[in-house]
């Protein structure tokens, strides 16, 4: 790890060689954390590589492998661990390094504001103005320029202490906390119970199973890949296939480690004995009682020590182990979708789960470098019972007569990823159909689905997947999405009542917190930590705001409970806050302690 102030130090040198190793991630990730990089980082890096390609590096914070920085320029040389030193004596033989001229061409004042002007636009872009950060470094950086050592370091100091000041800073720096106590996660009753898993099967090749296996086998797992159908196995190798291409063209992996990577993938569609395999992840499809049956046969062919999980991301964990002579050996590992992609991973626990089994499969969760967050056996886990309430409330307020573009663009505005209809889309109006009506059924106070996607998906209007949804997305590759204008009829009431941006915000957002809050006030999770960690790995839920709960409390527990009545008395019955909130907001209590 060469990240951050390691980097700077590096950058302080004459010479950089990188060794080759895996491990090895070159980069300034500061203005993630809310800074700048303020050890001369954001002096030293244009200085050495010019400033547009310098400017990629700090303010996207990316992490380059060693290949990469040396395409930079960022290191001088790269070499396999064991010729590192005889790599840094030919270094320091080339004697001290030429003082690198600050005007270089890619310094050049010319060029100088047609590089900020885009590098601006690129972060407003991406942030909408929520992260002062990668601003400010921006100013730093090019205010730096072509002045002396001495004041360049001053500009860079200044912008720093302004930025560790800044509210965003604290929330990004509690993310980095998250992400690290998630690293360190142990299940308190569990510890120490895990068996060592060397050979794993995952069941079923589809987008899930093939995008699991491509991961556990490039973490050097040998993984059965076992479907039913021969086609859906060629797909899935397929993808896998694609993932790891992509990791070569980005010089993350040689041709050789994807190739073996490619290689510990055993693909099978008839039913072999399973005794030698540690670990099975079942990710079939999503109907309890195929998976009943799949669990049953799993039974019959694992050893007695196989570890089963399934990765269904809403039936319950104790129902699938129901007809098991052992039912404890079952747990939930619930990857998200791209899994090459999704960090986050939710460990279901269900009320018969074996300590070996939870603690079998966090600690593979976490050799797999993925982050876990523990939750219990309950209707949509942590991260679809929170965003749910949010797609189904952003889909009742079109129905309502809001526009689909405004609707989104007030969500982009608060800080999420995306929009929640143009999220529908992506997901699949089919899939979030059904974990919407699932989870209507069992949870005991569910925001109301109305007829508005069934209508839809009789259209055949599945989202991206069949070129419309919400949006009608044209089959050129590159071409953006535009608005469906066939929808009309979905919004027969007309524009219903006039409700100003703040109120639709709410709407959409405050469910979110009631159910965080109601997660907690059900034992879903532990803490607060884990319902913001699991809703910024999951969904990538406004990371400079610190997740739903964090939020809450930076506007008030008061006031969410102030505006949730509100609502309730005035739109709906579903707005009415949990008595979690309600006891918090009468008390003053907080999730954290104030700061
Ligand atoms: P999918 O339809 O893409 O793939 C399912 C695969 O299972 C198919 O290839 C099918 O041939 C195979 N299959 C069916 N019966 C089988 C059997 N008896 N033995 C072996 N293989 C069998 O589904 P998916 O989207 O990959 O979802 C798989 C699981 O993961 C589901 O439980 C789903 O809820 C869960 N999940 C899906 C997502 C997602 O976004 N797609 C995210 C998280 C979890």
């Amino acid at each position: 790890m060469c990240l951050g102030g390691g980097c700077e130090l590096a950058l302080a040198c004459d010479w950089r060689v990188a060794s080759t190793d895996k491990s090895t991630k070159i980069g300034l990730p500061e203005t993630q954390l809310g800074i700048l990089p303020a050890w001369g980082g954001s002096v030293r890096l244009p200085r050495l590589i010019g400033l547009p390609q310098a400017l990629g590096i700090i303010l996207t914070g990316k992490q380059l492998v060693a290949a990469q920085a040396q395409k930079t320029g960022l290191v001088d040389d790269v070499a396999h661990p064991e010729y590192l030193v005889a790599a840094a004596r030919r270094q320091l033989a080339r004697g001290k390094r030429p003082t690198p001229s600050p005007s270089g061409l890619m310094n050049s004042a010319l060029l100088r504001p047609l590089v900020v002007r885009r590098a601006r636009r690129e972060v407003l872009a991406k942030t909408r103005g929520h992260y002062p950060a990668p601003l400010k470094a921006l100013d730093a950086a090019v205010g730096a320029l072509g002045q002396p050592l001495e004041s360049a370091l001053a500009i860079e100091k200044a912008a720093f202490l302004s930025l560790v000041q800044t509210p965003e800073c604290h929330s990004l720096m509690s993310i980095f906390f998250l992400q690290e106590r998630a690293k360190k996660l142990k299940a308190a009753a569990a510890d120490g119970a895990a068996r060592p898993v060397q050979r794993v099967a995952v069941i079923g090749a589809g987008v899930m199973g093939a995008g699991i296996a491509q991961w556990t086998s490039a973490r050097g797992y040998p993984t059965l890949l076992k479907d039913v159908a021969p086609e859906a196995l060629a797909k899935g190798l397929k993808s896998a296939e694609k993932i790891v291409q992509d990791g070569v063209k980005r010089k993350k992996l040689t041709p050789a480690e994807a190739t073996a990577a490619l290689d510990r993938i055993t693909p099978v569609h008839t039913d072999v004995p399973l005794a030698g395999v540690d670990l099975v992840i079942e990710a079939a499809v999503e109907k309890l009682e195929l998976k009943q049956k799949i669990f049953a046969q799993l039974e019959q062919r694992a050893g007695p020590r196989t570890i089963l999980a399934t990765n269904t991301s809403a039936l319950s964990i104790d129902a699938i182990a129901g007809g098991l002579a052992d039912p404890t050996r079952v747990v939930g590992i619930h990857f998200f979708n791209p899994v090459h992609r999704m960090q986050l991973v939710e460990i279901v626990r269900g009320p018969r789960t074996s300590p070996a089994a939870l603690d079998t499969a966090l600690s593979f969760v976490k050799a797999i470098g993925k982050l876990p967050v523990l939750v219990q056996d309950s209707p949509g886990f942590l991260v679809n019972r929170i965003l749910l309430p949010y797609m189904v409330e952003s889909v009742r307020l079109f129905n309502e007569g809001v526009d689909v573009p405004r609707l989104d663009r007030i969500m982009l505005d608060f800080g999420m990823p995306m929009g929640p209809l143009r999220l529908t889309d992506e997901v699949g109006l089919d899939v979030a159909q059904h974990v919407a009506v699932d989870l209507q059924n069992r949870l005991a106070k569910p925001v109301p689905i109305n007829d508005t996607l069934a209508q839809m998906i009789a259209k055949g209007w599945l989202g991206k997947k069949t070129g419309t949804g919400f949006y009608v997305f044209p089959k050129e590759k590159g071409a953006k999405e535009s608005p469906n204008g066939g929808l009309a009829f979905l919004q027969a009431g007309g524009k219903g009542r006039a409700q100003d941006d703040a109120t639709l915000r709410d709407r959409m957002v405050l469910v979110m917190v009631n159910e965080a809050a109601r997660c907690l006030e059900e034992g879903v999770v532990a803490a607060p930590e884990d319902v913001d960690f699991g809703m910024i790995f999951g969904t990538g839920w406004a990371p400079f705001r610190g997740g739903p709960l964090r939020y809450a409390d930076t506007r008030g527990v008061a006031d969410v409970v102030a505006q949730l009545q509100k609502l309730q008395t005035e739109v709906a019955p579903y707005f009415e806050p949990c008595a979690k909130l309600r006891h918090m907001a009468q008390s003053q209590a907080r999730f954290y302690p104030s700061r």
